[in-house]
Formats: structure tokens, C-alpha cells, sequence
């Protein structure tokens, strides 16, 4: 998959694409990230990306033309005719508060793109022209206002990612929280057995699977009733 990031802030994903699962998925060559810096297509000597708001208001808003012409700049992957840019395999989406709210159902669909492209806004937003006419669609990660949609870019990297196929074992996929729809993962321990005075529950020491197993599943349910309750409500 390639994944096009554009962003004010490259220097910002430094860190987090440059450890642990993400950076050997670059290093398999089962992802390739481009960070593309939408200064580089502002306006005029002073590469202006922003203005003020039409009807007044407070902060700067990101422009339609300049993301506009760096969309238009990102190089698409060898494979992807000029047909298939219009096609399933490239999704455009801004990150966005006003979006809908990103979660473990959304981050499978993503995954199967071949090409994702993320626009980070900034500053008091974007101009709305971006969101009606140029995205495929506009995702928030949650109901709080962040600076800029540079970390909001990276939670969707890092939860689309591990999803690729061989990127981590699928077994670890299948029974991690929200991949059963609507049950948490079940509790995990490792050693020591005894830390200072709580233990590991015993039946993980058993050796017995089935009763390994059926543990795990009661727990993962009351876990979810306890945590998240309103996630196995039957929804019409
Ligand atoms: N004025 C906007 C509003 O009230 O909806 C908020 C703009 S925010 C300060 C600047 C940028 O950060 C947004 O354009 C978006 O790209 C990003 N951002 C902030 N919070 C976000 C969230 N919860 N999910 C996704 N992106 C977010």
C-alpha cells in the first residue's frame, strides 16, 4: 500500500514512522509512505497556504487551491492507470473533527486500498470546498479539537497498517478488541507469576486449552460489559 501524507509538518512523523512495526513494514516494502509538504505548492514567494475566514472570524483557513494543486502533484503508484485513480483502490480523505468518528471497522476497509491518501489540516481548519468537492470522505478521531491533523494522520497510519496482510500475524488480529465485533480483548498476563501480591489467574497456568479458552471468552465479555457496555446493545 502506499499511503501519501499531506501535511505542513513533515518533520512531525519522524519519530513515530521510524520505529517498531511501521518502519519494518516500510523496510518489507509492504507499505511506502510519501509525506508531501503542501508549503511546497503555496501561493507566491511567500508560499501562502492560508487566509482569513470569509464572514470574519477568528484564525487562518487552509486553501482549496493550494490542496487542491498538491493533490493533483501526488505521484500515483506505477500500477495505478489513470482509469483506477477514480476506482476503489485510492481513497482521499481529510482528517477532520467534523468527520466520521474513525474505529477498528473502518481502519479494515482502509486497509485494503491500495492507496491512501491523508490530508492534515491546520490552523483554524480548511476551506469546506475541500471536504465537499475533492476528499472521498472526512474522518475524526474522536470528539476533541486537536492543533492539527498531523497525530490524527498518524493513529489512522499506525491502525491501517498493522491490518495489511504481513504486516503482523493474523492471529494476533483475531482476537484483539473490536476485531469480534463488539467484544474486548480478553485479559493478558505474562511473567512474573506473582507481583508483589497479585497473581497470574491460575487457569492460565493449567496447561488446560479448552479451559484456557473458555476463560478467556468470559472474561472478554464481562470486560465488555464492565468497560464498554453500550457496544453489545442490539442496534435495529
Ligand atoms: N475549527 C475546526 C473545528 O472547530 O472543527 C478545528 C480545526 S483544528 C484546530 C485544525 C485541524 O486539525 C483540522 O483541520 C483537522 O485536520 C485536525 N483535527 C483536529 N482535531 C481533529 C480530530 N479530532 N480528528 C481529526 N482531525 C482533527
Amino acid at each position: 500500500m502506499k499511503i501519501s501524507i499531506l501535511t505542513l509538518f513533515p518533520e512531525m512523523f519522524a519519530g513515530p514512522f521510524e520505529y517498531s512495526i511501521l518502519k519494518r513494514a516500510q523496510k518489507q516494502e509492504l507499505i511506502e509512505i510519501e509525506l508531501i509538504n503542501i508549503r511546497d505548492f503555496g501561493i507566491g514567494k511567500h508560499k501562502l497556504v492560508d487566509d482569513t475566514p470569509y464572514g470574519g472570524g477568528a484564525g487562518m483557513i487552509m486553501r482549496v487551491d493550494v490542496i487542491d494543486h498538491t493533490i493533483s502533484n501526488i505521484k500515483n503508484k506505477q500500477s495505478l492507470s489513470l482509469r483506477d485513480e477514480k476506482s476503489k483502490r485510492k481513497r482521499v480523505i481529510l482528517l477532520d473533527p467534523k468527520g466520521k468518528q474513525f474505529n477498528q471497522k473502518k481502519a479494515k476497509e482502509l486497509a485494503k486500498f491500495e492507496h491512501l491518501v491523508l490530508i492534515a489540516g491546520h490552523y483554524e481548519g480548511v476551506d469546506d470546498r475541500v471536504r465537499k468537492y475533492l476528499v472521498d470522505e472526512s474522518i475524526s478521531i474522536g470528539d476533541y479539537v486537536l492543533t492539527g491533523g498531523e497525530i490524527p494522520a498518524m493513529v489512522v497510519v499506525d491502525a491501517v497498517v498493522r491490518l495489511i496482510p504481513g504486516v503482523i500475524k493474523d492471529e494476533s488480529i483475531k482476537t484483539e478488541s473490536f476485531s469480534k465485533p463488539k467484544v474486548l480483548e480478553y485479559p493478558q498476563y505474562t511473567k512474573p507469576r506473582v507481583y508483589k501480591k497479585y497473581s497470574v489467574p491460575k487457569v492460565l497456568l493449567s496447561g488446560n486449552h479448552q479451559a484456557i479458552e473458555l476463560w478467556r471468552k468470559n472474561e472478554a465479555l464481562k470486560e465488555t460489559k464492565r468497560q464498554r457496555p453500550e457496544t453489545l446493545k442490539v442496534t435495529p
